[in-house]
């Protein structure tokens, strides 16, 4: 057996570890029996000594994430399974291989089995996100574990966790290349291309959890005049103007992606005077604008990172969108986002109905929208959805 700290639970505590849930909090603890320190691996034990589960202690309300719900002393076997087994399922779907898509997440956290490692993966180079320490002090194994999975397809790997990570990890966390080599500049996304700057973009550098969402849209975007709110660097536009928009008009507040929108639809399309772009905040943009708009996009970043600030998000949804529902022309189409996690599915929708009753519109919906299957969710983690959107035919 391990030297590992032990974790023991409170009698009943072990049901949601049963069901594989893979969290536990720290209500459920009875006790530690070693000075636990965040980031240290540790094996979680029931109340009557009943071996449950190995994962990273990480001593907040989460007080531990799991690893693996088997007895194991080689976690670096665990890690590079795991690896493994999340790029044969991006195979089993066909995205990795796939010559339309060379942009795919790879590693999706908890829907992957691997709790706080994100990476993404853009034609050969391979981006990390570390959320919890325990995950970023594992850091050279899921390194090695990328290079034996990926082989000769693996150009550069770079860590970008100084945003994910907890500020006090600031100083040993910085952004840097691990595997150093070229990195990509440019991917193609259903036979889109676009440049990406993954170094110093937003997230990983794209929006890749829209991929499927921007294909429905560029098949409504026939002949309308579409604006699209929160572009970033122009994944929706380009869509709308393949899909033959006969206008289309990106708003965003940052410069860099409103100047990398720009170069995506040159990139896509050459010059193309339908396209407009607005270094702009939104609530500005929507007071003054008087264009008629017949399909507008809001996918805005996420209005609420706590349950604490959750009331005052759904009062931004809500006033958002019923200014789109006020300006929108009859017979005009919205796609509407959430990626707040604590946001669920039920309260977006009430402060989508709540906006639509305040513009006294009549609304259908037409679709209701999700994260792709290369952002899957555990089935036992249903906390792991967090892109919701609906796409509303306003009459
Ligand atoms: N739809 C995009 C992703 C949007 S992410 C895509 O498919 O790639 C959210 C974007 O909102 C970011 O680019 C951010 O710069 C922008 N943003 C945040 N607050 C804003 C505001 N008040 N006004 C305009 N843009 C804003």
């Amino acid at each position: 057996m391990s030297e590992r700290i032990k974790i023991i639970l409170k009698s009943g505590k072990e049901q949601s570890l049963k069901r594989y849930h893979p969290w536990i909090f720290s209500g459920a603890i009875k006790e530690i029996k070693g000075a636990a320190a965040e980031g240290d691996v540790v094996d979680v034990f029931s109340n009557g000594d009943e071996f449950l589960a190995t994962g990273h202690y990480a001593g907040g309300s989460i007080a531990v994430r799991i690893l693996s719900f088997e007895h194991s002393d080689d976690l670096t076997s665990i890690l590079h399974n795991r690896i493994l087994a999340a790029f044969q399922y991006r195979q089993d779907i066909g995205l990795a291989d796939s010559k339309d898509n060379n942009v795919y997440r790879l590693i999706n956290a908890e829907g992957d089995g691997l709790p706080g490692l994100v990476v993404d993966y853009y034609d050969g180079t391979a981006v990390i996100q570390f959320h919890s320490y325990g995950m970023y002090r594992e850091k050279e194994k899921i390194t090695e574990g990328l290079k034996k999975t990926l082989g000769k397809k693996l150009k550069t790997v770079i860590d970008r966790s100084e945003s994910t990570l907890p500020s006090k990890y600031a100083p040993e966390t910085k952004d840097e290349k691990t595997v150093k080599g070229i990195v990509s500049n440019e991917v193609i996304e259903n036979g889109n291309r676009f440049i990406v700057d993954l170094e110093e973009g937003q997230k990983t550098g794209f929006y890749i959890d829209q991929r499927e969402n921007r294909k429905l849209l560029g098949a409504l975007s026939s002949s309308r005049s579409v604006l699209n709110l929160f572009g970033y660097t122009g994944g929706f536009s380009v869509y709308a103007i393949r899909g033959g928009a006969k206008l289309v008009h990106t708003v965003d507040s940052s410069a860099t992606a409103i100047a990398l929108a720009i170069q995506n639809v040159q990139l896509n399309f050459g010059e193309n005077l339908s396209h407009q772009a607005f270094c702009e905040d939104v609530s500005q943009f929507l007071q003054k604008t008087r264009d008629p708009y017949d399909l507008i996009i809001s996918d805005p970043p996420a209005f609420a990172k706590h349950q604490r600030a959750l009331e005052n998000a759904l009062q931004g949804y809500k006033r958002l969108n019923a200014r789109i529902f006020e300006m929108i022309k009859p017979g005009g189409i919205v796609l509407t986002f959430s990626c707040s996690q604590v946001v669920s599915r039920e309260n977006f929708r009430k402060s989508i109905f709540a906006a639509a009753a305040n513009a006294s519109r009549r609304i259908k919906i037409m679709h209701q929208l999700s994260q792709p299957p290369d952002h899957p969710v555990s089935i036992y983690h249903p906390e792991g959805e967090y892109l919701k959107g609906l796409v509303l035919y306003v009459e």
